[in-house]
């Protein structure tokens, strides 16, 4: 069943020197109990289609889509509403997300009194079980220490017992194990993955790490310039790329390159925000482009379950 249901949204911010289009078109279809990596790199707006998610886009901000569905219920009214109660955000620095001068057990409470009727007893008990779920020992003694007497894998998954205790049943991780170091990071991913297996949850894992999405992804989503130009499982986005991009994004990571050679780079920029596209974004980076790229917008290729844009009819080599 479709959890998440996104085709065609756009968001545009006014600024000075023009609007800018952190977000130009972007498809997204996620699965209720998937894990859904959404990829690119700085500027593609990946975390503004997060913060469209949650109802959190800039000031003045123009945020327009074809459809724009959370389990049926239009996010275009209603992503405030959503927030914090069905959809919750577990952020890249949990530091930045705990209070410093709060206990973990007070903040715990703070979120539970905010989303049931239970006791303080009760709301004490339930803490405690979050607390555990995610792997945490003596709930009761780390409930009376505050944030800094926490290690940073420790405070992430405080951060996420606090979006359990919303109740939510879709959490946007936005690449929340960047401020991890790799041994607690792949902790907190298999953590995740428990708690989709065990609770149902669907998981939007906005990352720019293909060993993120390798890890933990069902499916996965590359951006490029504010679009989605593959979509597809993710073990074939990893072994099998048909956009340029997307190959051209494996084949610069640094494994791929021989023992003792020059990594592959992807020569070039993306193009500026506030510039119009007529053709392929990917246009002037592209190894493999054509003059037919350049004059209008590439086709959908493949199939539901694995699609991309490109002009050519087999995209990558
Ligand atoms: Fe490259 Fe052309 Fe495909 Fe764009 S449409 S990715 S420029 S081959």
């Amino acid at each position: 069943m479709t959890h998440l249901d996104i085709q065609g949204l756009s968001v545009t911010i006014p600024s000075p020197a023009g609007p800018v289009q952190a977000v130009r078109s972007i498809d997204l279809c996620i699965a209720k109990g998937e894990i859904h990596g959404l990829i690119g790199e700085s500027g593609c707006g990946k975390t503004m289609i997060g913060m469209a998610l949650l109802g959190l886009t800039p000031a003045g901000a123009q945020v327009a889509a074809r459809v724009f569905k959370f389990d049926r219920i239009d996010l275009a009214t209603s992503a405030a509403a959503l927030r914090g109660k069905r959809i919750a955000l577990i952020s890249q620095d949990p530091a930045a997300a705990l209070n410093p001068v709060l206990t973990i057990g007070r903040q715990m409470d703070d979120v539970l009194l905010t989303h049931s009727q239970q006791r303080k007893k009760d709301r004490t008990a339930a803490a405690a079980a979050l607390l555990a779920a995610t792997g945490l020992p003596d709930a009761a003694k780390l409930m009376k220490r505050y944030p800094h007497q926490l290690s940073g894998g420790m405070q992430q998954r405080v951060v996420i017992a606090q979006a359990l205790a919303t109740g939510a049943d879709f959490l946007i991780a936005d690449e929340p194990t960047t401020a991890l170091d790799v041994t607690v990071g792949a902790q907190v991913l298999a953590l995740l993955r428990k708690l989709v297996a065990d609770r149902g949850l669907t998981v939007l894992m906005i990352t720019h790490d293909m060993d993120v999405v390798a890890a933990v992804c069902d499916r996965a989503t590359v951006l490029y310039a504010g679009l989605s130009v593959e979509t597809g499982p993710a073990s074939a986005i990893l072994t099998r790329p048909r956009h340029p991009y997307t190959s051209a994004l494996l084949a610069a990571l640094p494994d791929a390159a021989p023992h003792g050679q020059k990594l592959a780079a992807i020569e070039g920029q993306i193009p500026p925000s506030t510039e119009t596209i007529s053709g392929c974004a990917f246009e002037l980076r592209c190894p493999v482009a054509t003059a037919v790229c350049h004059g209008a917008p590439p086709p959908a290729r493949g199939s539901d379950d694995h699609h991309w844009l490109c002009h050519l009819a087999e995209g990558a080599p």
